[in-house]
């Protein structure tokens, strides 16, 4: 290309930190306007651990967009047919949702464990993204700064921790929940709460789910064995996430598992009934930042807030953030908007965050770990919506495909180059 005919741009160089599911999709999105990216990830390599599973409406949105979907779609298992409210005592239902009025909508939920999912997205970075993306591992950021003309971070390079550093125009934190980029900016500050909880998550196979007709997602609602039994995986592969109290070692969650197991799920198996694959054991929090700008550096997803995992509404957060921030950083890059419209995504994606997620999320929590399991179905008012919704299809499928409050449009905030040659 002719360099004379290329306009300066406002900015040539971003760092990502993280190579988790917000910082891969923030540079896909970026690749996809020809903007290159460096995300640089601690680990040697991806991390797939158990965690996220399904990702509402507004995240299958940004798949498609990313143009992820139909690959995550083929290799998953269809969307639920129903989500289910129980009591864990006697397994009656509390309440459902009929999710199959949506069954074939392009944009229902979608399901994948987030180990899977996060390799097809790493590898669409490295192979359709005419090599805009470049993912460095075994590149830990532990500090970040910056001045008025550009940022940096400082890095620890493989195991020797090799010192160097590495400066760009922005730097965008999507390195998770213990986010160095944030506490370089914030130190510890990080307004919120940790649950008093132990949070154990499992992949189990077990012929008991097909033999007792269960089906999708249980939301299994008792004071001392509460969380979430979810069909998950092609070859019957069942997700079991529950919490304990706290205080005990990990050996000791595992042994205090079997009879969780036992009162959860159904048929009441022992052990030798069921077979379970990887396990992971978390803390979980409600944590947001002050401030998801400063300056030169972004905060995105994790990095930024936090929430606990009942409702699924973390990563489908994460994944809508970038979306946003995308948007944004293309309109900056292509002159349509200037840098105050990254000042707009900081304080848009907080405030929704504070507005709807931290609390629904935490509503969600205390519905199944808190409430009386005998009085809830007809006190919370959460079950009072769902019931109204059973014998009206265009209402449920209404709720189920409803995005408006987490989505936000940040193109609104575009001004076209004729508007802006007017105006100066
Ligand atoms: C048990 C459990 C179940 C969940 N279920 C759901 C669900 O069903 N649906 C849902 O939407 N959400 C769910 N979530 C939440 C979801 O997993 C997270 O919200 C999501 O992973 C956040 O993505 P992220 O990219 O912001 O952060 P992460 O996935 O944490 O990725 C951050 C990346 O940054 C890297 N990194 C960290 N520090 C550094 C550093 N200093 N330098 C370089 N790299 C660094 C990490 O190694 C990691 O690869 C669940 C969470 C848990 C724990």
């Amino acid at each position: 290309m002719d360099a004379d005919a290329t306009p300066k741009r406002p900015y040539e160089k971003i760092i990502i930190v993280g190579a988790g599911p917000a910082g891969l999709i923030l540079a896909l999105l970026l690749s996809h306007h020809n903007i290159p990216s460096l995300v640089l990830e601690a680990w040697p390599g991806l991390d797939t651990r158990l965690r996220a599973t399904q990702y509402g409406v507004p995240a299958t949105r940004v798949f498609a967009r990313a143009g992820i979907l139909a690959e995550i779609r083929e290799a998953s298992i269809p969307s639920f047919p129903r989500i289910t409210w129980r009591r864990v005592a006697d397994h009656a239902e509390l309440a459902h949702l009929d999710m199959s009025c949506i069954a074939d909508h392009p944009d229902r939920m979608t399901i994948m464990p987030l180990g899977e999912m996060i390799k097809i997205i790493y590898r669409h970075c490295v192979e359709e993204s005419r090599g805009l993306v470049e993912v460095r591992f075994g590149h830990r950021v532990v500090g970040v700064g910056q001045d008025g003309g550009k940022a940096w971070v400082d890095i620890e390079v493989g195991e020797v921790r090799e010192r160097r550093k590495i400066e760009a125009d922005y730097v965008v934190g999507c390195d998770g929940g213990t986010s160095t980029v944030r506490k370089s900016l914030f130190g510890r500050d990080w307004p919120g709460q940790t649950f008093d909880c132990q949070f154990i998550v499992q992949n189990i196979w077990y012929d008991g789910f097909e033999k007792y007709g269960w089906d999708g997602g249980n939301y299994m609602v008792d004071p001392g064995s509460w969380g979430l039994v979810a069909k998950r995986g092609k070859g019957g592969m069942w997700r079991v996430t529950m919490g304990d109290k706290p205080g005990y070692t990990e050996d000791e969650y595992l042994k205090r598992r079997e009879a969780h197991i036992k009162r959860m799920l159904p048929g009441h198996p022992d052990p030798g009934d069921y077979r379970i694959g990887d396990t992971n054991m978390y803390k979980i929090h409600n944590r947001c930042v002050e401030s998801m700008r400063v300056g030169r550096v972004l905060l995105a997803a994790d990095a930024a807030h936090i929430c606990n995992p009942m409702g699924g509404y973390g990563c489908m957060t994460a994944v809508v953030d970038v979306d946003g921030l995308a948007d944004c950083l293309v309109g900056l890059y292509e002159g349509k908007a200037g840098e105050e419209i990254l000042d707009t995504y900081a304080r848009v994606r907080r405030d929704i965050f504070l507005k709807y997620v931290d609390q629904r999320s935490i509503k969600n929590l205390n519905r199944v770990a808190k409430s009386d399991p005998w009085t809830v179905r007809d006190t919370d008012p959460f079950f009072e919506l769902v019931r109204g919704y059973e014998h009206d299809v265009e209402k449920r499928k209404a709720f189920l495909l409803k995005v408006q409050s987490i989505e936000y449009d940040f193109k609104q905030h575009y001004t076209t180059p004729k508007n802006k040659s007017r105006s100066t």
